[in-house]
């Protein structure tokens, strides 16, 4: 953590430094160098700075916000909506986002400390434990035959290797009932180094493949991104976002987010609530302000343009559309 404050030019908060205990700072280098050096407000920042706000108990936010911990007793093979199964490809991430809600998953290897620079991407320890049987892994989906969909999650399921990578989606393809596979990741924009041509070549192959990218801030999209991008030839690649007091909680700065997007072929496609996970209650925006934003968005870009404004909700077949109704703030339903 000092090391960051260095490189920014801040002074070093103390107070911070005793909230990294549980969650520990980890943020790739090129993610840094997009943040705009003498700011401690910078909205790259905020996303992974820890805060001492973290350590407040706050009415309604819990370590498992989803339930998907205390649901599953195979907790890598997630079935919460009809015809799809969430494989957690991997617990670990190439960042550690402060609102993640499963940041009290447990984390295989452990988490390492002051590890913020570690940079190129291959540093990164393997997660052994997720990667060695690929076929027991995925027996809950091929003895499933409702299961048309494989969606990989984790943590970020692009931080298997090539090899690893590719010998899994090999295997999915194989199950015959399975029609498609998504991928949701983070990687190739905060680390765009990622998007390889050995991995851009994996990922256009003639398997219905969708990518859906996790993308905050027009700040973290660079010259570098764009270039990769342009190269990778999955024929739809989609947006999430999680809507952040803040950070993007402001109709300009989602105005220029989902205007970039569309403009590389990116279609916005998630605006989310934040899930209440504990330590995150100071990252939420009213359901209140989450519409008014979408309703100025629509004002403003085309239709295509404007993302589902969504809230997942434990127990329920599909995520929440602001069209219906957004719960509102401490009224999450039990199980
Ligand atoms: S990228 Fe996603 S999964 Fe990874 S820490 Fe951030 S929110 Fe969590």
């Amino acid at each position: 953590m000092p090391e960051l404050y260095r490189i920014l030019g801040l002074p070093a908060d103390q107070d911070c430094q005793s909230v990294a205990e549980e969650y520990p700072l980890f943020v790739p280098r090129p993610f840094v160098n997009k943040m705009i050096k003498g700011n401690p407000n910078d909205p790259l920042l905020l996303q992974v700075l820890p805060r001492q706000e973290e350590l407040l108990t706050v009415d309604g936010f819990s370590r498992d916000p989803l339930h998907e911990l205390s649901n599953n007793t195979s907790c890598r093979v997630l079935k919460k909506y009809a015809g799809r199964a969430l494989l957690l490809v991997s617990n670990d991430c190439g960042i550690h986002c402060r609102f993640c809600f499963r940041r009290f998953f447990p984390k295989p290897n452990g988490f390492r400390k002051n590890c913020f620079n570690k940079y190129p991407f291959g540093e990164k320890e393997p997660d052994k434990n997720c990667s060695d049987n690929f076929k027991t892994l995925l027996e809950p989906i091929r003895s499933d035959h409702t299961i048309e969909e494989v969606i990989l999650s984790g943590g970020d399921p692009l931080l298997l290797d090539d090899s690893e990578l590719e010998r899994l989606l090999h295997y999915i393809v194989k199950i015959s009932h399975v029609k498609r596979i998504r991928i949701h990741s983070r990687l190739p924009i905060i680390l765009p180094n990622r998007l390889t041509p050995e991995l851009i070549k994996i990922l256009s192959c003639s398997f219905p493949l969708y990518v859906v990218l996790h993308v905050n801030h027009p700040n973290e999209l660079s010259d570098d991104f764009w270039v990769r991008r342009d190269e990778l030839r999955v024929p739809v690649i989609l947006s999430q976002t999680v809507l952040l007091k803040g950070i993007n909680d402001n109709q300009d700065v989602l105005f220029q987010l989902f205007d970039r997007l569309i403009n590389h072929r990116i279609i916005p496609y998630y605006l989310h609530q934040l899930d209440r996970v504990h330590g995150a209650a100071h990252f939420e925006v009213s359901p209140d302000r989450g519409c008014r934003l979408m309703e100025q968005l629509r004002q403003r870009l085309p239709g295509y343009a404007v993302p589902r404004y969504v809230q997942e909700i434990p127990g329920m077949l599909s995520k929440q559309c602001q069209l219906k109704t957004l719960v509102p703030l401490g009224k999450i339903p039990s199980r």
